[in-house]
């Protein structure tokens, strides 16, 4: 899945507003950021194998330490520990370490079987959503977009940075997500690690914009800027 842990970690500042979006967004696609690391350094593998799936090319041989579910569980409880030591702030790193699982169970929903339950494990899981190009695009732009409807109803744009960073990230994403959809596929193993490092830039993106928005209600004075169906609102008194 792609862009439906982006839904989560925007659903999910309703539940823990004062922790950052970049933060809640590194716990949703924890596994993910990994995952180009573990693969640059030899100890997972994916391989090209066009028709793997209708929606991806990919094949994942082997990565148990970014997809299994026990190596989740702990990084959930390392990144919720961690934040709970820094911020002080547990309704925040509770809601961080169930965030972090998501992505495990959305992979499950969409992967082949190929997830492991942990490290060495012969018994995989994945329910196989990505046999359907139209029941994933379905299934993962309603998260996706519940998730963008959250986020714009619990914050407001502190300035004006704050509605364009929030507007170009989200469709800057659903753009890359339709693009991914209907590409080619890549061209080399070494490729789609490079290409899956540029994640990163979305949680620097994410910290950013979050800076630029208040999850409290707005001044008075405030402009209010309106996206349409997704109108950010000022929340109810
Ligand atoms: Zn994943």
């Amino acid at each position: 899945m792609f862009i439906g842990h982006f839904g989560v970690a925007l659903a999910a500042k309703k539940v823990a507003p004062r922790t950052s979006l970049g933060t809640l967004l590194m716990a949703a696609q924890f596994a993910d950021l990994l995952w180009p690391l573990f693969l640059l350094l030899g100890v997972e593998r994916v391989i090209i194998s066009p028709g793997a799936t209708a929606v991806t090319p990919l094949d994942f041989v082997s990565y148990p330490l970014s997809h299994s579910l026990f190596a989740d569980l702990g990084w959930a409880c390392a990144f919720a520990g961690i934040y709970k030591l820094v911020k002080q702030d547990s309704r925040g790193a509770v809601c961080l370490w169930f965030v972090l699982i998501s992505h495990w169970l959305l992979d499950a929903l969409s992967h082949q079987p190929d997830l492991p339950l942990y490290p060495g494990s012969s018994r995989y899981v994945g329910f196989g959503l990505w046999n359907s190009r139209a029941w994933t695009f379905l299934v993962e732009s309603a998260i996706f977009l519940i998730g963008v409807r959250v986020y714009a109803k619990t914050t407001h744009p502190r300035d004006r940075l704050g509605s364009m960073a929030f507007r170009s990230f989200i469709s800057l994403l659903y753009l890359l997500y339709l693009i991914n959809m209907f590409s080619p596929p890549p061209p080399s193993e070494r490729a789609i690690a490079y290409a899956a490092l540029g994640m990163w830039l979305f949680v620097a993106w994410a910290y950013w914009l979050d800076s630029h928005r208040l999850a409290t209600s707005p001044p008075p004075s405030a402009p209010l800027i309106t996206l349409g169906p997704l109108s950010e609102q000022p929340p109810a008194p």
